[in-house]
């Protein structure tokens, strides 16, 4: 019914009679719909109550007075035969470009995307182009015109600036993480068609082209366009979700953010290959301020991205070394540490005593229990095991339901101790099996680690929960 309401509303005022009342019937129809949205908007906010309602209230207030603009340019005229642009009716529709871009802030942090910098500094990167390309064709010509006062010249170029700022805000909220839902693109759409509308306001400009009555009235319909789009999206019940702080990660940089972001880069140089062609550098200091903008923030988004590569490669480096199910280290963090201990076992003239520790008839306790108390076995004992050892020692998953410890500076005595406090700390009266092998400062990691094992299989032999010594291996 709303979606009804408003084509039939917007497309009226193609239909609208334009002679009618002195032109007063275009402008007040126009000035209505602007409120009437902005009322909506309010409404259908005070109604659904999402978060960051401030942002709401403010998009309501910028499209309002931005609506107005037209009947105060028109009693300004009309009603107190003023003359000249820029004039009062400016101020109202200025009014729009930081309403929206302050709503936009709130609601980026409401969403909890302000943080993400990589978004904004690829809204910055663009809009730094388009700014450059803006100053150059839009605001450069203004600040030459003789015929504009100084304050009427800052007037007339705060509308590109507008649109600058506005656009950034747009591609920030769209670049960052957060719900997509129908209430997000009707507030996309709705920017969007803002600076569409001020876009071919500004390219038929550049062309010295005034577009007759109803060209006019359909760049208006524009603007229109983008007052119902606030207002259906204030309206709309997804406005909730809108506001709702999200874990959904920004989408990675696909190929359109990657073109916008190439293109760009592409304009200061551009910009300055064409007036080297025509060999009239007329905006060389525009050029380098926006060139080195551009690099800095190429540069940041590189370093972004690079410490984030590292980030993940140093989590990766952590998974890749340690145990699933036990949280230990696991084989491979094992044989990493294991020749280091042996070294520095040899350095400092310590014993060095490793353990082979296997948990008795687990398959049965499986069996009888379920996997799920097994893998709850396994978590439970390491991390018994682990609490009861010194910080120097290292307990390994060596796999199933086997494991190493590495005993720095341990004699066969200390070893055999330590090995008697994990037997006690054993949860769910479980017992294991060890064998011992104290290193002879001369056999392999292979050596080391297959005399542990022969003297586990013995304790096995032997009926289990019990740790046995390897034979010593002399130094031959
Ligand atoms: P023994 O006293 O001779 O060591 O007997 P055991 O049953 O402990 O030894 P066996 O090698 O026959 O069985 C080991 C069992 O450990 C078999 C396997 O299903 C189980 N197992 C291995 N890894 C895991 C695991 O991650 N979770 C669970 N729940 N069970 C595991
Ligand atoms: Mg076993
Ligand atoms: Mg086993």
């Amino acid at each position: 019914m709303w979606l009804v309401i408003t084509l039939v509303a917007v497309g009226g005022y193609l239909v609208l009679p334009s002679q009618t009342l002195d032109g007063w019937l275009i402008t007040g129809y126009k000035t209505l719909i602007g409120c009437l949205a902005g009322v909506a908007l309010v409404a259908g906010v005070l109604k659904r109550r999402p978060r960051a309602t401030l942002a709401w209230l403010l998009f309501g207030f910028g499209i309002t007075a931005n609506a107005l603009g037209a009947l105060v340019s028109d009693v300004y005229t009309k009603v107190f035969g003023g003359v000249g642009y820029p004039n009062i009716a400016d101020a109202f529709w200025l009014m729009l470009y930081p309403f929206l871009f302050f709503g936009v802030v709130v609601l980026i942090r409401a969403r909890g995307s302000a943080r993400d910098w990589a978004s904004m500094v690829d809204a910055m990167t663009v809009a730094t182009g388009l700014g450059l390309l803006s100053w150059v064709f839009l605001m450069v010509p203004v600040r030459s015109d003789e015929t504009l006062h100084p304050i009427g010249q800052v007037i007339v170029m705060a509308y590109p600036v507008g649109d600058i700022m506005v656009l950034a805000m747009l591609l920030h909220l769209m670049f960052s993480g957060g719900v997509r839902n129908p209430s997000f693109w009707l507030v996309c759409t709705a920017m969007g068609l803002f600076l569409l509308g001020d876009f071919s306001w500004a390219a038929l400009s550049q062309l010295d082209i005034t577009p007759s009555d109803i060209p006019t009235r359909l760049l208006d319909m524009i603007f229109l366009g983008a007052y119902a789009c606030f207002a259906f999206a204030a309206c709309h019940p997804s406005v909730v979700a809108l506001g709702q702080p999200s874990e959904i990660a920004p989408p990675r940089l696909t190929p359109i953010q990657l073109a916008m972001l190439t293109a760009a880069t592409m304009i200061s140089p551009s910009i300055l290959a064409i007036q080297v062609a025509h060999h009239d550098v007329t905006n060389g200091v525009a050029i380098v301020v926006g060139s080195v903008a551009l690099f800095l923030l190429v540069v940041t988004r590189m370093a972004q991205l690079v410490r984030q590569v590292e980030r993940q490669a140093q989590q990766l480096r952590a998974l890749a070394r340690s145990d699933a199910l036990t949280g230990l280290p696991n084989r491979r963090a094992l044989f990493d540490e294991l020749p280091q201990a042996m070294a520095r076992a040899a350095r400092n003239g310590t014993p060095f005593a490793v353990a082979m520790i296997d948990l008795d008839h687990f398959k049965r306790f499986n069996d009888e229990h379920g996997h799920q108390a097994g893998d709850r076995l396994l978590k439970g004992a390491a991390s018994a095991w682990a609490a009861a050892l010194r910080t120097v020692d290292v307990l390994a998953r060596y796999g199933g339901e086997e494991f190493v410890l590495l005993l720095p500076a341990a004699d066969a005595t200390l070893a055999g101790t330590a090995l008697t406090r994990l037997r006690a700390a054993t949860p769910e009266g479980q017992t294991f099996s060890a064998g011992l092998a104290i290193w002879n400062g001369a056999e392999s990691e292979d050596e080391l680690i297959g005399r542990a094992d022969r003297a586990l299989y013995m304790a096995k032999a032997g009926g289990r929960d019990r740790t046995e010594h390897a034979d010593p291996v002399s130094l031959s």
